[in-house]
């Protein structure tokens, strides 16, 4: 072929791949504007709470806008007997296999100042993304199921109650061979992916298989290897203590998962580099030293890590707003969620490279 063609069409894809990747974050973006953002949108989502109800109903529509097969399952929780609802939609639930791509979309309460930008409002946003993606392909050798919980913030409310239900259908949990969980997928440092304990998880189910594999975990870091190149790839944690390199706690709804039986993998942006207040355990995201009374960098840690009260962490805080993280770190958040999204899409178009 002529060397001005190759040029030509090199040129042609960059355009359109810089054009396609535009529209994403325009896309993205609003959705993310109208969940975590209540100066246009619903902002913070308190389990139980009316806002909480407005998310699942925004969260519904969407999906069946997409023509996706879509349920509602509504459970209630705690002393007073909250009302939430878990919002579940498949593009194929005739096949076979299934994987699940699961975000909480309630947030903390208000009296935290958190809208929930990133814990949860970015990985329910890239999960109506790539929902939408998804739903277009029409050949695929697996159903895909998105899964919005809600009441996670208080117990993992609707993770819990979806595996109960799950688990009296043997036949339909077996269905089930891989699952993500993103919860705050954007915000922090970097973005890591996880796999389960190798030491199980406490499960309240009696017939729990508990499930360590990790072969979701490495599939998602190949995707991020393959879309993102090698230098800004996923990460994995290293060994800390009571936590060997890259397996996470039972803190988010993939534990329920995993105590059923399916692998799982946790995708989460966070900074475990950072001594922070409990040790390097991932709870502080960001060395940015806004989030911080005084950062020593040296050290990675507070200046006085007896007096300080801000430990670096976005989450259930006030910095946890889109306009206060855009002020602190330009274009991190439109940058982490695209990729995010690049990267499911890309691990759910290969899945059955690795899938069983
Ligand atoms: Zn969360």
């Amino acid at each position: 072929m002529n060397k001005i063609f190759i040029v030509l069409i090199i040129a042609s894809n960059l355009l359109c791949s810089s054009a396609n990747a535009e529209a994403q974050i325009e896309k993205v973006s609003k959705i993310h504007q109208q969940i975590a953002n209540s100066n246009v949108g619903i902002g913070a989502r308190e389990a139980g709470s009316i806002k909480e109800k407005d998310t699942a109903k925004y969260i519904s529509t969407a999906f069946k806008e997409m023509g996706l097969s879509t349920s509602e399952q509504e459970f209630s929780f705690g002393k007073d007997n909250l009302k939430s609802r878990n919002i579940i939609a498949d593009t194929n639930p005739l096949l076979a296999k299934t994987i699940v791509l699961a975000a909480h979309y309630d947030s903390t309460a208000k009296n935290t100042g958190s809208l929930g930008a990133t814990d949860n409002g970015a990985g329910l946003a890239a999960m109506l993304v790539i929902a939408s993606t998804m739903s277009k392909k029409k050949v695929l050798e697996y159903n895909i199921r998105f899964i919005a919980f809600g009441a996670e913030e208080v117990g993992l409310q609707g993770s819990k109650y979806y595996v109960q239900q799950l688990s009296k259908n043997i036949e339909k949990r077996n269905e089930i061979i891989a699952m993500v969980n993103f919860d705050t997928i954007a915000g922090g440092d970097y973005i890591y992916v996880h796999s389960a304990h190798t030491t199980p998880y406490k499960c309240s189910l009696d017939n729990a298989q508990y499930n360590s594999d990790t072969n979701i975990r490495e599939a998602l870091l190949a995707a991020s290897k393959k879309v993102l190149g090698e230098k800004n790839q996923y990460v994995i944690h290293p060994e800390y203590e009571g936590y060997p390199k890259g397996v996470t706690g039972s803190w988010s709804d993939h534990a329920p998962f995993a105590c059923a039986g399916i692998p799982i993998a946790y995708v989460e942006s966070t900074n475990f580099t950072i001594n922070g207040k409990d040790g390097y355990d991932g709870y502080s995201q960001s060395i940015h030293p806004a989030l911080w009374d005084c950062y020593d960098d040296k050290n990675k840690t507070a200046c006085n890590r007896n007096t300080e009260t801000k430990w670096g962490n976005i989450w259930h805080s006030q910095f946890d707003k889109i306009e206060t993280l855009e002020q602190l770190f330009p274009n991190r958040v439109t940058k982490q969620l695209l990729d995010n999204i690049n990267v499911m899409n890309t691990l759910l178009s290969d899945f059955y490279q690795f899938s069983k």
